[in-house]
Protein backbone atom coordinates (compact mmCIF):
# COMPACT_ATOMS: atom_id res chain seq x y z
CA UNK A 1 0.00 0.00 0.00
CA UNK A 2 2.91 1.80 -0.23
CA UNK A 3 3.44 4.00 3.08
CA UNK A 4 5.63 7.11 3.05
CA UNK A 5 6.18 7.90 6.78
CA UNK A 6 4.53 7.53 9.99
CA UNK A 7 1.75 11.35 9.79
CA UNK A 8 1.14 11.10 12.85
CA UNK A 9 0.37 9.51 16.48
CA UNK A 10 -3.03 10.03 18.19
CA UNK A 11 -2.89 10.82 21.91
CA UNK A 12 -5.91 10.64 24.12
CA UNK A 13 -5.92 13.61 26.79
CA UNK A 14 -9.04 14.41 29.17
CA UNK A 15 -7.20 17.83 28.20
CA UNK A 16 -5.87 19.54 25.65
CA UNK A 17 -5.34 22.73 27.86
CA UNK A 18 -3.57 20.94 30.38
CA UNK A 19 -1.56 18.69 27.95
CA UNK A 20 -0.10 21.52 26.05
CA UNK A 21 2.24 22.79 28.58
CA UNK A 22 3.71 19.37 29.21
CA UNK A 23 4.60 18.97 25.32
CA UNK A 24 5.60 22.88 24.77
CA UNK A 25 7.81 23.48 27.86
CA UNK A 26 9.15 20.05 28.88
CA UNK A 27 9.77 18.39 25.31
CA UNK A 28 10.13 21.74 23.92
CA UNK A 29 7.83 21.10 20.95
CA UNK A 30 5.42 24.03 19.38
CA UNK A 31 1.60 23.50 19.08
CA UNK A 32 1.32 25.12 15.68
CA UNK A 33 -2.87 24.24 15.22
CA UNK A 34 -5.58 23.80 17.62
CA UNK A 35 -8.44 22.48 15.42
CA UNK A 36 -12.60 21.18 15.77
CA UNK A 37 -13.23 18.08 14.32
CA UNK A 38 -16.73 18.15 14.88
CA UNK A 39 -17.64 14.89 13.06
CA UNK A 40 -15.29 12.82 15.25
CA UNK A 41 -16.19 14.54 18.52
CA UNK A 42 -12.85 15.90 19.22
CA UNK A 43 -11.08 18.80 19.89
CA UNK A 44 -7.18 18.28 18.28
CA UNK A 45 -3.89 19.71 18.91
CA UNK A 46 -0.48 19.17 16.31
CA UNK A 47 2.92 19.48 17.04
CA UNK A 48 5.73 18.88 14.56
CA UNK A 49 8.28 16.05 15.65
CA UNK A 50 10.52 15.52 12.30
CA UNK A 51 8.27 14.63 9.43
CA UNK A 52 6.02 13.14 11.95
CA UNK A 53 3.34 14.80 14.02
CA UNK A 54 1.75 14.18 17.29
CA UNK A 55 -2.57 14.78 17.19
CA UNK A 56 -3.69 15.33 20.75
CA UNK A 57 -7.42 14.46 20.60
CA UNK A 58 -9.72 15.86 23.72
CA UNK A 59 -13.07 14.65 23.35
CA UNK A 60 -16.18 17.44 22.41
CA UNK A 61 -18.83 15.09 23.40
CA UNK A 62 -20.19 12.35 26.16
CA UNK A 63 -20.51 9.98 23.28
CA UNK A 64 -17.43 11.19 21.29
CA UNK A 65 -15.46 7.53 20.45
CA UNK A 66 -12.47 9.07 22.39
CA UNK A 67 -14.71 9.77 25.62
CA UNK A 68 -14.54 5.65 25.56
CA UNK A 69 -11.22 5.30 24.64
CA UNK A 70 -10.40 7.41 28.12
CA UNK A 71 -12.82 5.94 30.27
CA UNK A 72 -11.52 1.94 28.94
CA UNK A 73 -7.75 3.02 28.79
CA UNK A 74 -6.81 6.38 30.50
CA UNK A 75 -4.77 9.10 28.94
CA UNK A 76 -2.25 7.57 25.89
CA UNK A 77 -1.43 6.76 22.36
CA UNK A 78 -4.56 5.70 20.47
CA UNK A 79 -4.09 5.49 17.21
CA UNK A 80 -0.96 5.30 14.78
CA UNK A 81 -1.54 6.98 11.10
CA UNK A 82 0.52 6.18 8.04
CA UNK A 83 1.03 8.69 5.03
CA UNK A 84 -0.02 6.57 1.93
CA UNK A 85 -0.69 7.92 -1.62
CA UNK A 86 -3.99 6.25 -1.73
CA UNK A 87 -6.26 5.72 0.73
CA UNK A 88 -8.84 4.26 -1.33
CA UNK A 89 -6.67 1.59 -2.93
CA UNK A 90 -5.04 0.92 0.61
CA UNK A 91 -8.45 -0.12 1.98
CA UNK A 92 -8.94 -2.25 -0.93
CA UNK A 93 -5.78 -4.01 -0.16
CA UNK A 94 -6.38 -4.25 3.38
CA UNK A 95 -9.61 -5.66 2.80
CA UNK A 96 -8.13 -8.01 -0.06
CA UNK A 97 -6.02 -9.42 2.68
CA UNK A 98 -8.98 -10.03 5.28
CA UNK A 99 -8.37 -6.96 7.36
CA UNK A 100 -11.19 -5.85 9.14
CA UNK A 101 -12.03 -2.27 8.22
CA UNK A 102 -13.74 0.73 10.01
CA UNK A 103 -14.01 2.84 7.42
CA UNK A 104 -14.96 1.38 3.89
CA UNK A 105 -14.22 5.02 2.03
CA UNK A 106 -11.88 7.41 2.75
CA UNK A 107 -13.63 10.84 4.34
CA UNK A 108 -12.21 14.10 5.69
CA UNK A 109 -9.94 14.07 9.14
CA UNK A 110 -8.35 16.74 10.52
CA UNK A 111 -5.94 19.33 8.82
CA UNK A 112 -7.50 18.66 5.22
CA UNK A 113 -6.65 14.75 5.21
CA UNK A 114 -8.36 12.08 3.67
CA UNK A 115 -8.81 9.73 6.04
CA UNK A 116 -9.46 5.69 6.86
CA UNK A 117 -9.03 3.83 9.90
CA UNK A 118 -8.06 -0.08 10.03
CA UNK A 119 -10.03 -2.32 12.97
CA UNK A 120 -7.24 -2.89 16.13
CA UNK A 121 -8.63 -6.54 16.23
CA UNK A 122 -6.80 -7.02 12.84
CA UNK A 123 -4.04 -5.15 13.57
CA UNK A 124 -2.55 -6.01 16.44
CA UNK A 125 -4.33 -3.87 18.96
CA UNK A 126 -3.03 -1.18 16.55
CA UNK A 127 -6.35 1.10 15.89
CA UNK A 128 -4.44 2.00 12.75
CA UNK A 129 -5.44 5.12 10.58
CA UNK A 130 -4.41 5.95 6.77
CA UNK A 131 -3.84 9.40 5.34
CA UNK A 132 -3.41 10.91 2.26
CA UNK A 133 -3.22 14.51 1.24
CA UNK A 134 -6.32 15.49 -0.81
CA UNK A 135 -4.98 15.83 -4.55
CA UNK A 136 -6.09 18.83 -6.06
ZN1 LIG B 1 -5.27 10.66 13.44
Amino acid sequence: MNITHIEHLGIAVKSIDEAIPYFENVLGLKCYAVEEVPSQKVKTAFFKVGQTKLELLEPTADDSPIAGFLEKRGEGIHHLAFATDGVADALAEAESKGIRLIDHAPRGGAEGLNIAFLHPKSCHGILTELCEKPKK
